[in-house]
This record gives structure tokens, C-alpha cells and sequence, in this order.
């Protein structure tokens, strides 16, 4: 089959690769329609998650057919010819985080969860298409994908929706809800969230969905910013605005409820801490940017809460923790329990309360992958979402 395989910094290649085939009982196949590339796959293009290795298969967004399924899949959960998403967390279902719905640490689901516990002490979920550190599992850029534990994840697609509709069920979705939830919105709020990216814009209409009375979106790049004043938000220019004392204003002087960190550890600034994020990385004393996580910090009002669903994959500096500590912020922050959210956002999506296609910039082939990511990457052509299909 084709698949979209990572070949180095900045390097993705079409090849042709082996068919997956089932390996466990609790195996599917599933035959890919759609698949879409994450502001967390450009972690892995630009070289910022280790244990990446040359022709490891990309994609962690993507729908399909079941083709096959393993014996250990019981009839009523998944059957060839249904039509699924799959989330990007690939989970157990009995251990005791899936028990409480804590999907993203699972504790089975990581083959190589040795090399994320040096990392990180204890291990997250095994994810598709990202890394070594958590599963080494191929990924979804792909004309075909095994799904394991395939009876907990994927998610039927009801008749009549299009792949449109639901392929970000797979990921940005429920990850920009989650995002908003976090932030225990209460009528009145204002919610502040850095990054106008697809996560960021489903952090949006999500904040709004839960109740948010304003929402204030901060980037730099035009048709993003559009898009989030398309869905309300008040829009900060970042090239041109100050950020804390437009956050200020639009709060009666307290400070946004909650700020939201959509952006990841490769965010940029012209201020002073982002200029030396970039020398601290060059001379590896840090391995991920924290400009915009210091800018939720330092804006939030006391007693507010930072949420963060932005990547980051080892150690920051400068986080402003007198801010922090003093105002009495709440963190939370994660990879999305996604199996908590993919059925209820769908019943949103059915009910008209959300277009999820109108983020979708790009419909491209799988085999145009290597200028889709170079135009993700550098948001040229107006991308903000790209969507492949295989055939
Ligand atoms: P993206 O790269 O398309 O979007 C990021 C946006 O942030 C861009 O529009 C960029 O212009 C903007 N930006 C950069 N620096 C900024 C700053 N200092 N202030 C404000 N905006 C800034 O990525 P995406 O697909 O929207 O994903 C966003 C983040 O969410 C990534 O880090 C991704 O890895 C992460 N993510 C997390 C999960 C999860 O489970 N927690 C799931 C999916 C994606
Ligand atoms: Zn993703």
C-alpha cells in the first residue's frame, strides 16, 4: 500500500509499504478514506519529539472501512463493512485509567512504555503514528491502518454523514472541547485562547457551545483570525497588538476567566523570552518554546485557570511560576480522553450546533503529502486544514 512515511527533519516521502495485517485478537483493518494532517505531526516534521525513525508511517486523524476484524472483536462492537473514525489514543478499555475514563494513560496500550517512563516517569497510551516513545504504531497517512483494541475505540458513523462531518471526531474536535471544558466555563466568562490553528478553532466554537459569553483568539496569521471572528471571537493580532493590555480592556481591567494554550511547544513571539526559547533550544538547554504557555500565565486572571492542549514533549524554561503560584492558578492539561467526547460531539454535529468542514482548507491526494505538509507547515495558500484521500 501508500503511505506517508517520515524520512528525517523536514523530509516525508509516498512509499510503498507492506498491507497491515491483523497481529492481536482484538485487531481491525481498517481501509482509509480520509486523513488529515495535526499541528502534532509538524512536531514530528520540524524534529521536536524524539524516537522518530526513518520510514516510520505518519497520521493519527483518519476514518475508513472495516475490512477485518480479529477474533477477540465481539459482533456487536465493530463488524467488516462498518464505517468508523478512529480516535488517535489507542486504549485498553479495562486497565485502571480506561476505567476511569482517563483514555490518554492508559496503561496497556504502550509497547514501549519503558522509553516514555525514562522520559516521563510513567507512560501515556500508545498513539498512531507518533514515535517510538509511545507505541512505534503505524500510522494513518495511509491507504490502510490495524486498529488494536478495536472494540474500545473507533466510533460507528451513522448513515448519511459525510466524511466531512466526522473525520475530526478523530482528534481536533474533541481535543478543543476538551480544552474548553477544562475551563469550567460559567455564563459570563471570558476565555482567551492562544493559537487560531484547527484545535484553536474547535476551542472556539467548543468555549461558546459550554456557555462562554466572550471568547478572545490571539495569532498572527490572516485567514485563521478570520475564521475565529466567523465563529464570534474577538480577535488579538499578535503582530500588532498587546496582548495583555487588550485582554485587560476587553475584561474590565480582571483578566481573562480562563486562557487556553492551543499552540504547542513550537510557539513564537517577538518578545524578549521568545528570542531566548530560541537560543536555549539551539544550545539544547531546553527542548520545546514556552512563549505562548508564559503569555496564559502571565494574562489569566487570579484564580483563574490555564488549560493547555498544546504539545509539549520534554522541558521548558522561564515558565513564570511566581504568576502562577500568587494569582492561585488552576492547570490542567492533557492528551484528550477521546473516547469520553467522540459520541456526544457527534450528537452535537448531528444536531446543527457545529459545521466541523468548515475548517477544512485543502482536500488534496495521499500522494500530494510532501506539499501538504509544506504548506500546513508554512500556512501558505490560505491552509489552515488538510485533508487526504487515498483514493
Ligand atoms: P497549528 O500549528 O496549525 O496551529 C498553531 C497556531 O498557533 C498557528 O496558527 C500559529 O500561527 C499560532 N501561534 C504560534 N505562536 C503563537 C503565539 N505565541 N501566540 C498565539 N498563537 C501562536 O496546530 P493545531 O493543529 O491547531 O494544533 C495546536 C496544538 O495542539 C499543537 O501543539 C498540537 O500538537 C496540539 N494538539 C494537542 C492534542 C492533545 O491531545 N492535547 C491533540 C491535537 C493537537
Ligand atoms: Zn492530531
Amino acid at each position: 500500500m501508500k503511505a506517508v512515511t517520515w524520512c528525517g527533519k523536514k523530509t516525508v516521502k509516498v512509499e510503498n509499504v507492506p498491507d497491515p495485517t491483523i497481529l492481536n485478537p482484538r485487531d481491525a483493518i481498517i481501509k482509509i478514506t480520509s486523513t488529515c494532517i495535526c499541528g502534532s505531526d509538524l512536531h514530528l516534521y520540524d524534529g521536536y519529539i524524539p524516537t522518530m525513525q526513518r520510514g516510520d508511517i505518519l497520521g493519527h486523524e483518519f476514518m475508513g472501512e472495516v475490512i477485518e476484524v480479529g477474533k477477540g472483536v465481539a459482533s456487536d462492537k465493530l463488524r467488516v463493512g462498518d464505517r468508523v473514525v478512529v480516535p488517535f489514543t489507542i486504549a485498553c478499555g479495562n486497565c485502571f485509567f480506561c476505567k476511569q475514563q482517563l483514555w490518554s494513560s492508559c496503561d496497556n496500550s504502550n509497547p514501549n512504555a519503558w522509553i516514555a517512563e525514562k522520559a516521563f516517569g510513567f507512560t501515556p497510551s500508545g498513539l498512531f503514528g507518533y514515535s517510538h516513545m509511545t507505541g512505534g504504531y503505524a500510522g494513518g497517512q495511509a491507504e490502510f491502518a490495524r486498529v488494536p483494541y478495536a472494540d474500545v475505540g473507533p466510533l460507528k458513523v451513522p448513515e448519511g454523514m459525510t466524511d466531512d462531518q466526522v473525520i475530526f471526531l478523530s482528534d481536533i474536535f474533541p481535543t478543543g472541547y476538551m480544552a474548553a471544558e477544562m475551563c469550567d466555563i460559567k455564563s459570563g466568562d471570558t476565555i482567551a485562547i492562544w493559537g487560531c490553528g484547527p484545535v484553536g478553532q474547535f476551542a472556539i466554537r467548543s468555549a461558546f457551545l459550554l456557555g462562554a459569553s466572550q471568547v478572545v483568539a490571539i495569532d498572527s496569521v490572516p485567514e485563521r483570525m478570520e475564521l475565529a471572528a466567523k465563529a464570534g471571537a474577538t480577535i488579538i493580532d499578535m503582530r500588532d497588538e498587546w496582548i495583555y493590555d487588550r485582554l485587560l480592556d476587553l475584561t474590565g481591567g480582571r483578566g481573562p476567566d480562563a486562557c487556553i494554550e492551543a499552540v504547542g511547544n513550537e510557539s513564537h513571539g517577538g518578545t524578549l523570552d521568545a528570542y531566548y526559547d530560541m537560543a536555549a533550544l539551539a544550545t539544547f538547554q531546553v527542548t520545546d518554546k514556552a512563549h505562548a504557555l508564559r503569555q496564559c500565565i502571565n494574562c489569566c486572571r487570579k484564580g483563574g485557570t490555564v488549560s493547555i492542549v498544546g504539545v509539549y514533549g520534554g522541558i521548558v524554561d522561564k515558565i513564570p511560576m511566581g504568576a502562577a503560584m500568587n494569582k492561585g492558578l488552576t492547570f490542567r492539561m492533557g492528551q484528550t480522553h477521546m473516547m469520553r467526547y467522540m459520541k456526544p460531539l457527534l450528537e452535537h454535529i448531528q444536531a446543527g450546533r457545529i459545521d466541523p468542514s468548515e475548517i477544512i482548507s485543502h482536500r488534496l491526494l495521499l500522494e500530494e503529502a510532501p506539499h501538504a505538509y509544506e504548506i500546513f507547515k508554512h500556512k501558505r495558500d490560505g491552509c489552515v486544514k488538510v485533508v487526504l484521500k487515498p483514493n
